[in-house]
């Protein structure tokens, strides 16, 4: 379904070899840089290997959202006479459920296409090669064909990384061990999955896979799940994880992987975890290997590429975006990169603020996050003042949320009385966690801050009450 919509988005035909911008990889930076720099007049060339959208609406953002959607309706039905309805013989529909995920897909890298075709932007659908210099800029090589940009922007995103465990090659092979591109087109459930890493991607398809009735056990080499997430919420999420089935092995190595079991180390004593699916979710690293960047001198760092505010690598002309510089690898970053690029190349002065990315983890609860954390705060040497509230502040929190035990966090510079942070483990976090963001970006003070307006009632609410509770130091 996906490579027809990207033979309509392809179908015509690219008639120049030379261009001002050349965009490598269709993901989030790669299109949104594409439609910015075409919207600007730049002929503009986008190449890309798999399907436009890249990892964000094929294999990440999207897909796992969709799937969580059918997986938070089915617990709601289940638990619906907490909310006084009664719903005799829930079921889900795992082929339902996937199906509806690809039309999701479908229906938005559709837009993806349409979008890049109204800004006049030309698609080459296959890998792209850099190969050199020539007078005219930067040479690109797809299969026989050799394109030329002035500018090069990399948005080649990322990939799985695997780590040397032995048996998981083998297991990867036979479809014992997935990862999210397989495990999100799964349309059996497996009764009992072993997720191998507690950070976001793990934990997300975890819920998924438990809210729809999988056993599932996540097993995590640090003493907690939910990597650099404030360590209070984090705690309560965990217990909300476990009240609804989930299990974990904290501090606990995989050590090898045979059909039917995960080998586990803790504390010297290694044991096996029976599972009928494992899914490896030990985090990404940049995709930067074999796309020519020796040629033409690009400097790497761990693998990713080295950017400045501005999206500049070391070699005139070429910039990189998303996932592939390693900063932050979240799509919404990858889409301020893209434009921060254009700018750049389009001369507007433009720089890159990475202090209020906001950061989601969608597992029920979800546990949004903008800004320092409380632990990171103190680290820094802040003077540091922290409000920390239960979601129960929140009369809709409450309506909403029958024996909900969130936390909201705000975490506060007393010397000058503005916003450092805010965590806030509560459904819905996801919609509002912008509105500190913003609070930060602009330094308000908390006087300012208290100023506004919050819509009533709404989760969101639970700002004016933290703020309205902060006394400094
Ligand atoms: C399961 C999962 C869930 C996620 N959920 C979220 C979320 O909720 N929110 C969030 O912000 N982020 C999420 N992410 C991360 C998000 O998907 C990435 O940060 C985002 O996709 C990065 O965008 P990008 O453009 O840098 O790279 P990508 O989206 O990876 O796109 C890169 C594209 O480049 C193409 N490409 C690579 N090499 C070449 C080449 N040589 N020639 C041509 N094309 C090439 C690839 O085929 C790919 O389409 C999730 C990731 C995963 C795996």
């Amino acid at each position: 379904m996906i490579s027809q919509t990207f033979a309509m988005c392809i179908s015509y035909k690219v008639a120049m070899i030379n261009y001002d911008v050349i965009v490598l990889g269709g993901g989030p930076g790669g299109y949104l840089a594409a439609e910015h720099s075409g919207q600007a007049g730049l002929k503009t060339l986008c190449i890309e290997d798999r399907h436009l959208g890249g990892t964000c609406l094929n294999e990440g953002c999207i897909p796992t959202k969709t799937l969580l959607q059918s997986a938070k309706t089915y617990a709601h039905a289940l638990r619906g006479d907490l909310y006084g309805v009664r719903a005799e013989k829930v079921t889900i529909d795992r082929g339902a459920v996937i199906d509806r995920k690809e039309k999701v897909i479908h229906t938005l890298v559709a837009g993806v296409g349409a979008a890049l075709k109204a800004s006049r932007v030309d698609l080459v659908n296959g890998r792209g090669v850099i190969t050199g210099r020539s007078a005219e800029g930067v040479t690109v090589q797809v299969g026989q064909e050799l394109y030329t940009g002035k500018n090069l922007i990399l948005a080649t995103g990322s990939v799985n990384a695997r780590p040397p465990i032995p048996g998981l090659r083998e297991a990867l092979e036979s479809g014992f061990v997935l990862t999210n591109r397989e495990l999100l087109c799964q349309r059996e459930a497996p009764a009992r999955l072993a997720v191998i890493g507690g950070g976001v991607i793990g934990l997300e398809m975890a819920a998924y896979c438990q809210l729809t009735g999988t056993e599932v056990t996540v097993v995590e080499m640090l003493d907690h799940i939910a990597g650099p997430n404030d360590g209070d919420l984090v705690k309560v999420l965990q217990k909300n994880l476990e009240r609804d089935g989930m299990k974990f092995h904290l501090e606990t190595k995989v050590v090898a992987v045979r059909e039917g079991t995960v080998v586990c180390e803790k504390n010297g004593q290694t044991f096996e975890l029976s599972a009928d699916k494992v899914l490896l979710a030990i985090g990404r690293k940049a995709n930067s290997a074999g796309l020519g960047l020796e040629t033409v001198g690009v400097e790497l760092e761990r693998g990713a590429v080295v950017t400045d505010a501005r999206m500049k690598t070391n070699a005139p002309g070429i910039y990189a975006v998303g996932d592939v510089n390693g900063k932050y690898m979240l799509a919404h970053t990858a889409y301020r990169e893209a434009e921060v690029a254009v700018n750049t190349i389009l001369g507007k002065a433009d720089t890159m603020r990475y202090e209020a990315i906001p950061s989601v983890l969608y597992t029920v609860p979800e546990l949004s996050s903008v800004g320092l954390s409380e632990a990171e705060a103190k680290a820094q040497g802040r003077h540091v003042s922290v409000v920390k509230l239960p979601m129960q502040y929140s009369g809709r929190y409450v309506a909403e949320n029958e024996g909900g035990d969130g936390i909201c966090k705000l975490v506060f510079d007393a010397k000058r009385n503005t916003l450092l942070g805010a965590q806030v483990l509560a459904n819905s976090s996801s919609e509002f966690i912008v509105a500190a963001g913003i609070f930060i970006e602009l330094e308000l003070t908390v006087d300012e801050m208290r100023e506004f307006v919050f819509p009533h009632p709404t989760v969101c609410e639970i700002f004016r009450e933290a703020l309205s509770q902060y006394k400094g130091k």
